[in-house]
Parts: structure tokens; sequence; C-alpha cells
């Protein structure tokens, strides 16, 4: 009684690594509905089925799609910094990969259809609140170009979930180039089994860095390439405003996509210490923490690596300290190339990172939005004004700050026009404003109206075009909105 959705399933984590996971089924959803589907994403996978109600049976985890082998995923983790030695999918179950139509290889997963043998004392479910979050985010976050888990669909399983409150329970489905964590190899090292970190290693190069597989040193090459993709994601992160809010090490992605989106949020107004995490009390994973930490998380892979990397420990922690020591700079490489064009800048000049840092400090403090001070900049720029200075409380530094900027968009060779291009190419007009995405989850939550989800979602597919109507997407919250704080595992 399997259902045919037209994937083309071929399972390569199921069939190289027992012992990496245990398979399972879903609950079965009493009343299972299809409340959206992501028609361009399912196009590009390659599913035909159309049926709403089987697509609702398969992607609540009440029925197998033909061709699955459903699993969860086996890692550990440090949460907060404190190492649990088992975590694992608790909520979420992998139904396999599908080779999309461009023959690249995705794993399908659903989140929330039930408990699995790593759920410890959770019910494995998810609420629509969340379910609808992480939907508009993690597709808001694609619109931005930045790699990211995508979703596929929601289905709403007609079951109350108990949390605080009883909510509506759903499930999302969700599509990545893999689920392999950095927890995933601390799961095998932390038990002392390193043919299986080997086993780990060797199916992840073949997955996502398969010309390493030959080079001369695999595993450092493997650790460097990770170390390249996670430092060009924060930098990306930065750049717009994102706030992860909970990046722990089973919360980093080997291929460097976002996962997990849970307490995350944009920014509006700037501020380093931005946190909106509910149990983030001491800031470990604020805005400007976010690189840092990065570097930890790699550290702790490479740790799980020292073996495969050299026969001498010496030699081999020498060579995993300095891949981690240049997290740093490769981190900046992408930030201070990712600031220069957001400025209109074409050119590499030595000043151009003081210059993006002095913009920020420019900011602190000052209540500015940080989406809009961007695009206005490059509004000002076209029309020779300066709005900008208006979005500050006090103008002054910001003022001796656009008075360098401008000397350097001068010199640089692109002409006026090209710079403005350049800026409102990559600085969004439309982020998810929290504001917004909480109105649309609560449209839905409440009175089961997913217009204001439908409309949002909209708007943040084209984020950097203006469109007919939509200008209050382009608007910080209001006061009355007050500050933003978010709950994790709702
Ligand atoms: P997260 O913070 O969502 O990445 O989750 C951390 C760990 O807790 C993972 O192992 C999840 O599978 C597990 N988990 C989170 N929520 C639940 C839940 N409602 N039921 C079971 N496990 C959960
Ligand atoms: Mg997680
Ligand atoms: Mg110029």
């Amino acid at each position: 009684n399997a259902i045919e959705l037209g994937l083309n399933f071929d399972n390569s984590f199921a069939k190289q690594l027992g012992g990496f996971y245990v398979a399972c089924e879903g609950d079965g959803a009493p009343a299972p509905e299809l409340v959206k589907l992501n028609t361009a994403l399912a196009k590009r996978i390659g599913l035909t089925n159309e049926d709403p109600v089987q697509l609702a049976q398969v992607l609540s985890g009440s029925a197998s799609p033909l061709g699955a082998l459903p699993l969860a995923q086996v890692y550990a983790g440090h949460q907060f910094g404190g190492f649990t030695p088992q975590l694992g999918d608790g909520r979420a179950l992998l139904l396999g990969e599908v080779l999309d139509t461009e023959g690249q290889r995705l794993d399908l997963q659903l989140k929330g259809s039930g408990p699995t043998p790593f759920s410890r004392g959770g019910d494995g479910k998810a609420v629509m609140g969340a379910v609808l979050r992480e939907y508009i985010l993690s597709e808001a976050m694609h619109a931005l170009n930045i790699p990211t888990t995508r979703a596929l669909a929601v289905v709403a399983t007609g079951e109350s979930v108990r949390r605080d409150m009883l909510q509506p329970g759903a499930v999302l489905t969700r599509i990545a180039s893999s689920h392999l964590r950095v927890g995933s190899f601390q799961f095998f090292a932390a038990r002392g089994e390193q043919d299986k970190v080997k086993q780990l290693a060797d199916y992840a190069i073949a997955r996502h860095y398969p010309e390493l597989a030959q080079s001369e040193h695999p595993y450092l090459n493997f650790l460097r390439a990770v170390r390249n993709n996670q430092a060009s994601l924060i930098a990306k992160w930065l750049l717009v405003g994102f706030v992860h809010g909970v990046m722990n090490t089973d919360n980093m992605t080997i291929s460097g996509e976002t996962i997990d989106y849970g307490p995350c949020a944009f920014i509006d107004y700037y501020d380093a210490d931005s946190v909106f995490s509910s149990i983030d009390r001491e800031g470990r994973y604020a805005y400007s923490n976010q690189a840092a930490i990065g570097q930890w998380n790699l550290a702790r892979l490479a740790e799980t690596l020292l073996p495969l990397i050299d026969e001498s420990q010496s030699v081999a922690i020498e060579l995993a300290t300095q891949a981690v020591t240049e997290f740093w700079d490769v981190f900046k490489h992408h930030w201070v190339n990712g600031m220069r064009a957001k400025l209109g800048l074409s050119t590499e000049e030595v000043g151009d990172q003081a210059l993006g840092e002095q913009l920020l400090d420019a900011m602190a403090g000052e209540n500015v939005d940080f989406t809009n001070l961007f695009r206005q900049l490059a509004s000002d720029l076209a029309h020779q004004r300066n709005d900008s200075q208006k979005l500050f409380n006090n103008a002054d530094k910001f003022n001796v700050w656009r008075g360098l900027w401008l000397a350097r968009i001068t010199q640089d060779p692109l002409t006026i026009e090209q710079s403005v291009i350049l800026m409102n190419s990559v600085n969004p007009l439309y982020i998810a404003r929290n504001h917004q995405v909480e109105q649309a989850i609560e449209a839905a939550q409440r009175h089961g109206d997913y217009q204001p989800f439908e409309r949002l979602v909209k708007v943040l597919a084209t984020p950097y075009t203006a469109q007919e109507g939509a200008e209050d997407y382009a608007k910080p919250a209001p006061a009355s909105f007050g500050p933003f704080v978010s709950y994790c595992g709702t």
C-alpha cells in the first residue's frame, strides 16, 4: 500500500550506513490535510503525484512513498556548549534520497511525524506555528541565495499537540542536500568507533566533496571544505541580519546549508548583541558571536577527524589546528566581499573591511533598520541625497562614515548607476520580519486563514524587487510589537 509519488528514490544512506540509523515509520495522522505544497520545488524534484489526499497521507508519515526506506538518523551534539552523547532524529523521519530532475541527490525528510527511538522524553510531533515558521524562513533564505534546507510541504495532522497549550499538529517536509551534521561524527568519535567515523567521512566526501577523494590528504581537505562552506554561510547570515539562534553542533551541516529553523530570526534594527531565543540567556548564539561559534563547532568536527588526518597525533593536531584557525580568515574574506557588494564596490581595497565595520559601528545603538539602511544608501546614491541619515537618532557617526564611503565609491571603477544596481541586487527590500511572520502564523493557527502566510511567502520569494502593494512588508515592526522572543522546540 505504498504510494507512488513519481520520485526517483536512491537511498544511499540507508544502503551504505547500516548502524548509523534505526529504520522506523511515522505515527500516522488522524486527519491529514495538505495545506501547502511548494509546487516549484515539487516540480524540480520530479514529484508528479498531484493528488492532495495521497500527498497528505505520505507527507504526514501516514503512508509510505514507493521507493522510500524511512529511518531516523543517530547523532550527538554540543548543546549550548555541553555534550550530549546521543541525540538523533527525535521528531524527524528521513524518507530517503531522491535524485532531482538534474540528477542532484536530495534528502526528503518529514519533521513532526511522530516519535522515533531517539525521541527521549519528546512526543516526536511538531506544531503548525513552528512548521509555518520554518517554511517561511527557509524559503526566504533560499530566495536570498543563502544555502539552506528547503520546505516542500506543510500538512495539518488534525491532531492537537500539547505544548504550554494545546496546539494544532503539523508536519513539515523538507529537502536538504543531506542531513549529515558535525554531531553525526561526534556520536561515533565519542564512542571510540573510529572505523565508523572513517566510514561516515568517506560517505560525506563521496556525497558532498567527491573531488577530494583522490587528493593526497582527503580528510584534512574535507575539514577545510566544511570550514570554507560554513564560514561562507555564516558570513551570508551576518550580511542579511540573520540570527540562527541554536548553533549547536547537531545543527551544523557538513554541506554548509542552514538547518533547523527553530528560534532563528532576522534583526530589524542593528544590534550586534541581538538574541531572540528564550533559552539563550547568555547570548552564546548572539548575532555577532556566530562566526566564533562556527569556528568552535568546526573544532569539534576536527577533533573527530584527527586519527584520519595523520597517523602521528601531533602532526594531525597541528594540521587540524591550522585548518580551524584559518576559519577566521575565510570568514572575513567572505564577509568583506559581501559587504563590498552591499556598498556598491567592485574592487578590493585594504580599507574595505574597516569601512564595513565602521558602518556597523555607526549603526550601533541608533535603532537603525539594518535592511532598509542599505536600500536607502542605494537610493540616496542614485538621487544624490542623504535621506539615510534620517534613519538614525544621531547621525554624526554615520555622516562621517558616509564621506569615506562616497570617496571610496568615486574611485571605484563602477559608475554610480552600476553601483546602485549592484547594491539593489544584494540588499533585500523584503526580509522575513518577525511581526509579519507572527501575523501569518496567528491567522493560520487561530482562524485557519492561510492567506497572510501565502502572501508573505510570495513576497519573500523575490526579495530584491519592489512589489506592488507590498510596502508594509518592507517596514520594521511597529513599536507596539515589542521586543521579539522566539521559542525553541515548539
Ligand atoms: P533541535 O533543537 O530541534 O535541533 O532538537 C534537538 C534534539 O531534540 C533533536 O535530537 C531532536 O530530534 C529532539 N527533539 C526536539 N523536539 C522534539 C520532540 N518534540 N520530540 C522528540 N524529540 C525532539
Ligand atoms: Mg536539530
Ligand atoms: Mg565609481
